[in-house]
């Protein structure tokens, strides 16, 4: 979708930088989706007045993260992208606390809190993306989810069209699902993480890494496990046991490493994934009868 110039140049006012005709393919971790305009947020204190600017103007959009976790349709596409721009996020820990921005990369989150000594979350090391991201997903990995850690959340709030402070506690998280409203744009966090010695969390995290590396197809374009766990089932064993590995429609192929991740193996479509996708989940269907939920965040037209 692309942005007229009256609103572009309302943007440019409020100090918001717009990107014209952005490939997504190039933003997400599968490298697959379509074009469109991204607005960057660099500015948390903007973003009510453009929320309603894309309101009143009747502009579609998505919030993207880091893109490791959307399957984005290919083509031209009927809304635009909001985006926390990456540089230099803030990070900071007192006491216990880490306070920490949803533009933030997770892993090095991680890393910071260890370098103070704060642990907990050796477990999401290897866990791409951002910050706000991982919130949103509550992501988890080994053992350990981000949610439990939450005391805090600042947020734009859709329902009430203001930037607001929500408690850890008023907020749901599930398996990779949270209560936050679709609209809702995580803008920091504030954690509380317990304190261990940097050499111990070192340890832990040197373990974790090391399961991943031997475990998942870490230099292929993927976007993690495509399919959610069924309760107390595993979908990976399930389409290993079918004997998937390898399975392709075009350049998109489940993964000979880890059969949950499905990889783009050079230039696959966003039908070639999607058609993969439902090839799985319907051998899985009537194979176990059991229907495989996606993990994945898939952005159709
Ligand atoms: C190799 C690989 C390994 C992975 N391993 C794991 C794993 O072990 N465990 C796990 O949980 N996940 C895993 N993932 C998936 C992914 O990394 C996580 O879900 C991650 O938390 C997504 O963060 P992101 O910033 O990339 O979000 P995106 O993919 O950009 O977005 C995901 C969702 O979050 C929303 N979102 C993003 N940022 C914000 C924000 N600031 N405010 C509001 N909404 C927002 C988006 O709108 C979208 O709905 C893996 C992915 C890859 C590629």
């Amino acid at each position: 979708m692309r942005i007229s110039d009256t609103v572009a140049a309302r943007l440019k006012e409020l100090g918001v930088e717009l990107r014209q005709g952005i490939s997504l393919a190039d933003e997400t971790s599968l490298a697959i989706g379509g074009t469109t305009d991204e607005i960057l947020l660099r500015r948390y204190d903007t973003i009510p007045e453009v929320m309603r600017l894309l309101a009143n103007e009747h502009i579609p959009h998505r919030f993207l993260g880091g893109g490791t976790n959307v399957l984005i349709v290919d083509g031209e596409l009927p809304w635009v992208v909001m985006h926390l721009p990456t540089a230099h996020p803030g990070m900071r820990v007192e006491g216990n606390a880490a306070y920490v921005d949803a533009s933030a990369d997770l892993g090095g989150m991680v890393t910071f809190c260890a370098k103070h000594d704060l642990g907990g979350m050796e477990g999401l090391i290897g866990v791409p993306g951002s910050v706000g991201g991982a919130l949103r997903m509550n992501a988890g990995a080994y053992g350990t989810q981000i949610g439990p850690h939450v005391r805090e959340v600042e947020l734009y709030r859709a329902a009430t069209g203001e930037i607001e402070t929500l408690r850890g506690g008023d907020i749901r998280f599930d398996y990779r699902h949270t209560s936050f409203a679709p609209d809702d744009v995580m803008l920091r966090v504030k954690l509380e993480l317990p304190s261990n010695p940097f050499k111990e969390i070192l340890a832990g995290i040197k373990v974790c890494n090391e399961k991943r590396r031997s475990s998942q197809p870490l230099n292929q374009k993927s976007a993690g496990c495509i399919f959610k766990n069924p309760p107390g089932g595993s979908a990976g064993r399930m389409i290993d046991e079918l004997g998937l590995k390898g399975h392709r429609v075009g350049d998109a192929m489940v993964s000979d490493r880890h059969a949950n991740f499905f990889v783009n193996t050079g230039h696959a479509s966003s039908a070639d994934m999607l058609k993969l996708i439902d090839e799985v989940r319907e051998r899985v269907r009537s194979a176990y009868g059991i229907e495989l939920e996606n993990e994945v965040i898939v952005w159709r037209n």
